[in-house]
């Protein structure tokens, strides 16, 4: 379980979160809304174990803070928007570092167990073919596939997003986050995810956690929490009507499009 309570964090005398306070069980996922610079991100980063907090940040009883960082990656991978990429490694290696994590081997290299997961995974991700590409002449959908294999092998109990989709086609938007919430509910794992979408959002998870200037707004089922005044006023803009106002014109498209065929 992930136990949050009364945590504050930011960046040296800049405070961005405030009495943030959350329970996840493992199974449960989770999805962080809130506009630009309300501390999304920063509260990733603080469950990762990349900022220090203030407060309780507990995973299964023990503080995040307490853990070397090759104990947070046994149990907490991050996938972020696609990175840049300095150097250039084959689709293969890039998952492998994933279980120098778990691995104690050191210089003796990957186990055969290792290079099993990580066939594994190329396989349920799709990549086998790819295998042996530099991740440098991959398309913005294949890399971030790269990147799920990478953070599936792993084996983390949490895995954090934040903003994975940015650069992705609507498809493979769809894929990734369905994939992932898929893997949550088969394995009883956590995916906690920073989004700016709202329609891709609750493809992953109905239970919602919503910051406004670095404090909760709302935490709950999507079902309570939203409503079109409360929307307006985190994100200052009539949220309910753009929505309503967009579904009508597509429906108002694709029905004339079906008359016309
Ligand atoms: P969000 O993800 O909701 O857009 P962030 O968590 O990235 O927001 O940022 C919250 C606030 O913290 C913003 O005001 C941002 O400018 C500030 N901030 C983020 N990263 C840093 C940093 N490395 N150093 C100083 N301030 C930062």
């Amino acid at each position: 379980m992930l136990y949050i309570q009364n945590l504050s964090a930011g960046y040296g005398k800049k405070r961005v979160l405030k009495g943030i306070n959350l329970s996840l069980a493992m199974g449960e996922s989770l999805c962080v809304l809130g506009p630009n610079g309300c501390g999304k991100t920063t509260l990733l980063r603080c469950i990762g174990g990349l900022l220090p907090s203030q407060g309780i940040l507990e995973l299964d009883g023990v503080p995040i803070g307490n853990l070397k960082p090759k104990e947070i990656a046994q149990r907490i991978a991050f996938m972020t928007q696609i990175p840049s990429i300095y150097f250039s490694y084959t689709v293969f290696e890039t998952v492998l570092m994933a279980r120098y994590a778990k691995g104690a081997r050191g210089f003796a290299g990957p186990s055969p167990k290792d290079m099993q997961i990580v066939e594994h995974y190329l396989e349920e991700t799709g990549l086998s073919s790819l295998r042996n590409c530099q991740i440098s002449h991959l398309s913005g959908g294949q890399l971030q596939r790269v990147f799920l294999a990478r953070a599936l092998a792993q084996e983390p109990d949490i895995i954090l997003l934040d903003e994975p989709t940015n650069h992705l086609d609507l498809r493979y938007q769809l894929q990734l986050i369905t994939y992932l919430k898929n893997w949550a509910q088969r394995n009883q794992r956590t995916v906690i995810g920073v989004m700016h979408d709202l329609n891709l959002a609750l493809q992953l998870s109905r239970n919602m956690l919503i910051l406004r200037e670095g404090t909760v707004a709302a935490q709950g089922d999507a079902n309570h929490i939203l409503n079109p005044e409360f929307l307006q006023d985190v994100y200052g803009m009539d949220v309910a009507g753009y929505l309503l106002q967009s579904y009508a014109q597509w429906k108002e498209l694709l029905d004339g499009s079906e008359r016309s065929q």
